[in-house]
């Protein structure tokens, strides 16, 4: 089976080719992403309709790339997978959009495919992963716990009630005065910082369960800096170093006690080889990732981490995710709308249909 994917629903336009054949392990024979970082920095975030247009201008171009690069023509493909949600609504409709006009023009099925399961569903495609695993979804967007059970099962045991955890990483950057996106730039100050000498928060540690919060420690950053500001006229290279390191420490910190309790809740599953897997590109941090090992490593559990450029946003994952629903019989749809709000719950709506 070979799919095309389709991925336009945050700032990344993205067009993939997968295949796999039975027996065999799949292969990404392309996967093109074009950020939209530049397009949107002047303005501190994604600006809806200024992705919208870019999606539009750029996705024929994307698909085409990734033909050519996989080598093959359109009506040689199988299928058409394109995330029809959740995410921002008018880069979703250019992409089922030009989907729907694909698949109509060549007469084959197309797949719309909630963008995370896509993240879920990666680690299947990268390391042949069995259900049920445990998946750990941290991004700018994004903060969950699933049990991914199956192809279009999804058992949500907690996740973040206020913001991402890349969104706090974000914002630390932009009241640090450092650059976008605010990760990697946070992380390279921390590694030079004192993680100890700020007292931040873990917040929601003291509550059962598996839901996280960040927000607190967003203000709990703007206290301190501002703290400093009062005592000394402003905040030097060191002082800045030390309240990244304390800020990231408290963000492992939260990530690896909560990945705890969920992995207690998620053996309630009886899987035979437990197994966490990590998406999103928060999991890039290596300070949360060793984190995470630990907790791993401590309760007998396999740690995934596929490579970076499948962790964040791709298609490779949506036309790998259509391969899987085209297998379990999961079909065409000709009937597929953009989602703007999509949970991915087992108990939520049906996965795909007429937006009920
Ligand atoms: P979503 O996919 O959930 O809609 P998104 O597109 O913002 O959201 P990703 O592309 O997966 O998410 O990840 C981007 C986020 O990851 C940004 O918030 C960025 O700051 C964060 N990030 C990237 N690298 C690191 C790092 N080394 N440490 C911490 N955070 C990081
Ligand atoms: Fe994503």
């Amino acid at each position: 089976l070979t799919f095309l994917g389709i991925e336009s629903s945050c700032d990344d336009t993205a067009a993939a080719v997968v295949r796999h054949d039975d027996g065999t392990e799949p292969a990404i024979l392309s996967s093109v992403v074009e950020g939209q970082t530049a397009l949107h920095a002047a303005f501190g975030g994604v600006v809806p309709e200024i992705a919208a247009r870019a999606h539009a201008e750029r996705l024929d171009g994307c698909v085409e790339q990734a033909l050519l690069q996989a080598g093959i023509r359109l009506c040689d493909i199988d299928g058409i997978a394109v995330t029809s949600g959740p995410g921002l609504i008018g880069g979703v409709l250019s992409g089922v959009m030009l989907a729907k006009g694909l698949a109509a023009g060549c007469g084959k099925p197309l797949l719309g495919i909630n963008h995370l399961a896509g993240h879920a569903l990666t680690p299947r495609l990268t390391d042949g992963l069995s259900f049920p695993y445990l998946m750990l979804l941290v991004s700018g967007g994004h903060c969950q716990f699933l049990v991914v059970q199956g192809v279009d099962r999804f058992d949500r045991l907690g996740g973040t009630i206020d913001d991402a955890p890349g969104e706090a990483f974000d914002k630390t950057a932009k009241l640090l005065a450092l650059p976008q996106p605010g990760g990697p730039a946070v992380e390279a100050e921390a590694a030079k910082g004192d993680p100890a000498r700020f007292a931040f928060p873990r917040p929601l540690l003291d509550r059962p369960g598996c839901d996280l919060s960040f927000s607190g420690l967003k203000t709990a950053l703007l206290r301190a800096r501002d703290a400093l500001i009062a005592e000394k006229g402003g905040i030097t290279v060191q002082d800045r170093r030390d309240l990244c390191a304390g800020f990231q420490a408290a963000v492992a910190d939260v990530l690896a006690e909560k990945t705890r309790r969920a992995l207690a809740l998620y053996a309630q599953y009886g899987p035979a080889h437990p197994a966490l897997a990590v998406a999103g590109g928060v999991a890039a941090n290596a300070a949360i990732r060793a984190k995470l090992e630990t907790v791993c490593a401590t309760t007998g559990t396999r740690f995934i981490a596929p490579p970076l450029r499948l962790c964040t946003d791709n298609a490779a994952m949506i036309a790998w995710a259509g391969i899987e629903r085209h297998r379990a019989g999961m079909g065409d749809v000709t009937d597929l709308v953009a989602r703007p709000r999509w949970p991915l719950d087992s108990s939520a709506p049906p996965l795909i249909g007429s937006g009920k």
